[in-house]
């Protein structure tokens, strides 16, 4: 006998699933932490009801790509290039980080992201300036709840208090973790490696972290080509072996048709962060390109010290953009499309079935069906949003018009960690003081030594060969 029943009743099903599909009105049974039926009428049940009618019912959504340890430092990037992200994030601030401030960082995002529907992110952590900024992160998202990849980075600041005097240490310490992690009770974290971006060390240390990830079977994210200062370095990966369908390469805007063609060869994942990418001169989102070239695309929020944590926000703004560049096309030639070439459904898919399938977790997630894990949440119009109200089109309400304050219920393994529109188990005020504790905190530190950002700021070139002293790939001609 199960030990919890729920049945989230008479919703509007957004299943993701191409067998089960779309029902319009469906209930979905859930026993102890898996779906067990997904059907239009499973008539009484002896089980808890979440009552979903004038909702939808739909998988939580997967984020591919999340700095979470960010998130007290909210909105700082707002106006920032990457350079100025670089700069001052990745060089000034990141140093200045303490373990607890990772901690509150993951915590506090890990929240943000199941507040606003988000089950499951791989958390892309390169702020390891010791061993328990790491151990500290884990923690962080074991206490949300929330279904995680940790993505161990590691990434080495320049200007940090050197705990780490050898990328060999790091490389030891990820190990650590992977032992650590795996002693985890619980079962929802999983141990992922974040490369460090080629060009910022030898390409020997690349290959290690590679090599030690696929020792640790652990998924692979890394930052690629996301500007045309940074080229990809795709073709030393694929000269030395290292490419593969584990890794998810993050970004890949400034990829050339060369660096797509070696993608598909190797059946890479993609992850695109609309909002950081619009902003901070990656240019667009490479939505269209990753389709074409057949591979698994998937959309992720980045960073909150940016831009929003929600992927309502990311599917919209992708979708629309994609459509936009579609149009240009026509408009290229002064005509106009009959036809959009992306419709919300797709847009939809990005953000569940893509995130699994990017993470090698698709037969336990992104969808809704027997069998997989309940990782569920329902989307309506509550009871003083007017938002959602008696949509039409429920998927088209869903990309264009939800937001997080219209997730209402939110499970992870069959575990309500949201009901009726409030997070459970949180004490928001002593969150928040946590939270800005913290940013106070990291400021005070980082501008007892100077400012965020240096004035007059140097030039792109200037950093590129500071930052990436190992750059030994030829930049590709603009054009
Ligand atoms: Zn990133």
């Amino acid at each position: 006998m199960p030990s919890s029943r729920i049945v989230i009743a008479e919703g509007h099903v957004l299943s993701m699933d191409a067998g089960i599909g779309e029902l319009e009105r469906g209930d979905v049974l859930i026993e102890d932490e898996q779906i067990v039926a997904v059907e239009r009428d499973l008539g009484e049940l002896d089980a808890e009801r979440i009552d979903a009618a004038g909702a939808v019912v739909m998988p939580g959504f997967v984020d591919t790509h999340r700095h979470t340890w960010q998130t007290a430092l909210r909105g700082i990037c707002a106006d920032w290039s990457l350079l100025d992200y670089f700069l001052g994030m990745r060089s000034t601030l990141s140093p200045r980080y303490t373990a607890q401030d990772v901690y509150v960082g993951n915590y506090a995002g890990a929240l943000e992201a199941l507040d606003a529907g988000v089950t499951t992110i791989l958390d892309f952590s390169h702020c390891n300036n010791t061993p328990e900024h790491a151990d500290r992160a884990i923690d962080g998202l074991a206490d949300a709840g929330i279904r995680a990849v940790f993505a161990y980075g590691y990434y080495a600041p320049p200007r940090a208090e050197p705990h780490f005097t050898s990328h060999e240490m790091r490389i030891a310490d990820s190990r650590r973790v992977n032992g650590a992690l795996s002693q985890r009770p619980g079962g929802l974290l999983s141990m992922g490696i974040s490369l460090t971006e080629p060009g910022l060390i030898p390409f020997a240390d690349t290959c290690r972290e590679v090599e030690t990830a696929r020792e640790l079977n652990a998924v692979i994210a890394t930052h690629t080509a996301c500007i045309w200062g940074m080229p990809s370095g795709l073709d030393q990966f694929a000269a030395c072996g290292l490419l593969g369908p584990d890794i998810v390469h993050v970004h890949c805007n400034a990829c050339t048709e060369r660096d797509w063609t070696l993608l598909q060869r190797s059946d890479a994942k993609i992850s695109v962060t609309p909002e950081t990418e619009l902003q901070m001169g990656m240019g667009h989102p490479p939505i269209e390109r990753a389709l074409q070239a057949g591979l698994v695309l998937s959309l992720s929020c980045d960073v909150v010290s940016s831009n929003s944590g929600d992927m309502f926000t990311q599917m919209r703004l992708g979708l629309q953009d994609a459509r936009a560049r579609a149009n240009e096309r026509f408009h290229a030639r002064r005509t106009d499309p009959s036809d959009l070439a992306f419709n919300t459904r797709d847009a939809l898919g990005w953000a569940t079935t893509g995130g699994a399938r990017a993470l090698g977790m698709d037969g336990r997630i992104g969808s809704l069906a027997p069998g997989k894990q309940a990782d569920v949440i329902v989307v309506g119009p509550g009871e003083d949003r007017l938002n959602m109200i008696a949509p039409v089109d429920a998927a088209g309400a869903i990309v264009q018009q939800a937001n997080a304050s219209n997730v209402r219920d939110v499970l992870v393994a069959g575990r309500a960690v949201k009901r009726q529109g409030r997070l459970l188990g949180v004490d928001f005020a002593a969150l928040a003081q946590r939270v800005e504790a913290s940013r106070d905190g990291i400021l005070e530190r980082t501008l007892a030594d100077g400012p965020i950002l240096p004035e007059p700021k140097p030039g792109f070139d200037d950093i590129a060969a500071l930052l990436l002293p190992n750059l030994n790939v030829p930049a590709p001609a603009v054009g």
